[in-house]
C-alpha cells in the first residue's frame, strides 16, 4: 500500500491542493491520498483559524468525487500541538508493515522542513514529495547537507502543473466581495456562502 498524505490548514481547500494531489497520485502510482486538515499547526499560531468542523466539511466536500481521495480528522482528535511526526507514526501503525507513506509538500513548505519537529526522524520514516511552487526552488544541496546523503532516497522533487491559488488570496477575495469561482470546487463555494465564512 502506497499512501499519499496531503496535510494543510485547508482554510479553505482549493483547486491547487486538489490538482496537485491528483497529479502526484498518478506520477507515483499511489493507492490513495489521505487529506489531513491540521489542528493547531505550530507555525500558524498567529492567525485565527476557521473552526475545525468547517475545514473538515470543506475537505470532505472537495474530495468526495474522487474515489482515491480520503479525509482523516485524526489531528483534530488529539490534544496539544499537532506534529506531523505523531500523525505519521499513527498512520504507519494503522496501515501496517509493508505500507509506505508519501507526504506531499509544496516547495515553499519543503524549504522549511529542517525546522520541523524532529525533522530527521520524520524523513527517515516517510517519503517527501516536494512539488514545485511558483518562484520557489527546492535547494537539494541544502536538503542533503542537513538530512544526509542516505535521506535523499526519501526526498522526491516533482514537477506538476502549477495553479497559482492560495487560501490567503481566497479569504481576502471573500472579505472584499470578489469572486472565488473556479478557484475552489463549486460545492466548497456553496458551503462558504451558506456558512458565511471569511466575511
Ligand atoms: P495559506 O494561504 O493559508 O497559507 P495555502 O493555500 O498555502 O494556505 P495550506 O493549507 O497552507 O494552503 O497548504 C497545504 C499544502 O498545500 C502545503 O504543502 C502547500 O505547499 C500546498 N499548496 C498550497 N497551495 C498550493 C497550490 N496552489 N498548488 C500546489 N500546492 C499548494
Ligand atoms: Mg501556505
Amino acid at each position: 500500500m502506497k499512501v499519499g498524505i496531503m496535510g494543510g490548514t485547508f482554510d479553505p481547500i482549493h483547486l491547487g491542493h486538489l490538482a496537485t494531489a491528483e497529479s502526484v497520485r498518478e506520477i507515483f502510482k499511489l493507492d490513495e491520498i489521505l487529506f489531513i486538515p491540521s489542528a493547531r499547526p505550530p507555525h500558524k499560531v498567529e492567525r485565527q483559524i476557521t473552526p475545525e468542523v468547517h475545514r473538515l466539511m470543506m475537505t470532505f466536500l472537495a474530495t468526495k468525487s474522487n474515489e482515491f481521495f480520503q479525509v482523516s480528522p485524526m489531528e483534530f482528535l488529539r490534544d496539544g500541538l499537532s506534529y506531523t511526526l505523531d500523525t505519521m507514526e499513527a498512520l504507519l501503525k494503522k496501515f501496517g508493515a509493508g505500507s509506505e507513506l508519501f507526504f506531499i509538500i509544496g516547495a515553499d513548505s519543503m524549504a522549511d522542513l529542517f525546522k520541523w519537529h524532529k525533522a530527521r526522524e520524520l524523513v527517515s520514516k516517510v517519503h517527501f514529495i516536494a512539488t514545485n511552487r511558483p518562484n520557489v526552488e527546492v535547494d537539494l544541496a541544502e536538503v542533503k547537507n542537513f538530512f544526509g546523503e542516505s535521506a535523499m532516497t526519501h526526498i522526491h522533487p516533482v514537477s506538476t502543473p502549477s495553479l497559482e491559488i492560495s487560501s490567503t488570496d481566497i479569504r481576502e477575495r471573500i472579505k472584499s466581495g470578489r469572486s472565488i469561482k473556479y478557484l475552489v470546487p463549486e460545492v466548497v463555494e456553496e458551503y462558504i456562502i451558506k456558512e458565511r465564512l471569511y466575511k
